[in-house]
């Protein structure tokens, strides 16, 4: 009887622990095949990008390729804690494709599917109309963008401030201080309308904006003039 019941309970043992490394095994499994999805979906992303953007440089002094600033508005997300969001992430890396390049937001949705086309169509500008419209419409429009498109538009902003702030080679040739502080104080202003969704990249933005920042001279210039 004794025998019987250890046997039983051996089996019992036997086919928890099997049950369990089964269940490991699956979630190990998901894991991994989420993060090759993720590592496949990201590669995708960076050759259309790097391909579309391939002509084209920074604004600022130096051969700066294009694809820094979209690689680096992803880096900023991913820090920020939004790298389980495929879609988005790759938004991220193709954010500026529609509307600096050839590429179709057809071609976004054939490749990349619709939830990456709307992101991409909501923070994408009208470039057919003037500057400064388009510049009003961001603050006009931010509130109701949704939570992603608020996260990338928060990111972007991000990378084009740190550019703003890194002395001469981030500054586009030709800018004055005044510009660079106008450029900050348009920021802020977009941000009111896109901030409350992620406390890291608020944050982060904050601290952006606050403090100086370096001019062509060395000098040191208020990022807001108040
Ligand atoms: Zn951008």
């Amino acid at each position: 009887m004794s025998l019987t019941i250890s046997f039983m309970e051996s089996l019992l043992v036997i086919t928890n622990t099997f049950g369990f490394i089964a269940i490991i095994a699956i979630v190990v499994g998901i894991v991994f095949s989420k993060k090759q999805q993720t590592s496949e979906g990201l590669i995708k992303a960076i050759q259309f990008a790097t391909w579309k953007h391939r002509d084209q440089k920074r604004k600022s002094i130096g051969d700066i390729p294009y694809i820094i600033h979209p690689i680096r508005v992803c880096q900023i997300l991913i820090e920020n804690g939004c790298g389980y969001n495929l879609p988005l992430l790759q938004a991220a890396l193709l954010h500026d494709t529609v509307e600096d390049t050839d590429t179709t937001l057809d071609e976004i949705d054939d490749i990349f599917g619709v939830i990456v086309k709307r992101l991409i169509e909501e923070v994408s500008d009208n470039k057919s109309l003037p500057k400064e419209q388009r510049k009003r419409l961001q603050i006009l429009n931010a509130e109701d963008k949704s939570h992603d498109a608020k996260l990338l538009s928060i990111a972007d902003k991000i990378a084009n401030l740190e550019d703003l702030s890194s002395g001469p080679r981030g500054i586009p040739i030709g800018w004055t201080i005044k510009r660079v502080q106008d450029y900050f104080m348009w920021a802020k202003r977009v941000h009111k309308g896109l901030r409350g969704q992620n406390k890291r990249l608020d944050k982060c933005f904050n601290a952006i904006i606050k403090g100086q920042f370096e001019y062509f001279d060395g000098n040191n210039y208020p990022k807001i003039d108040e």
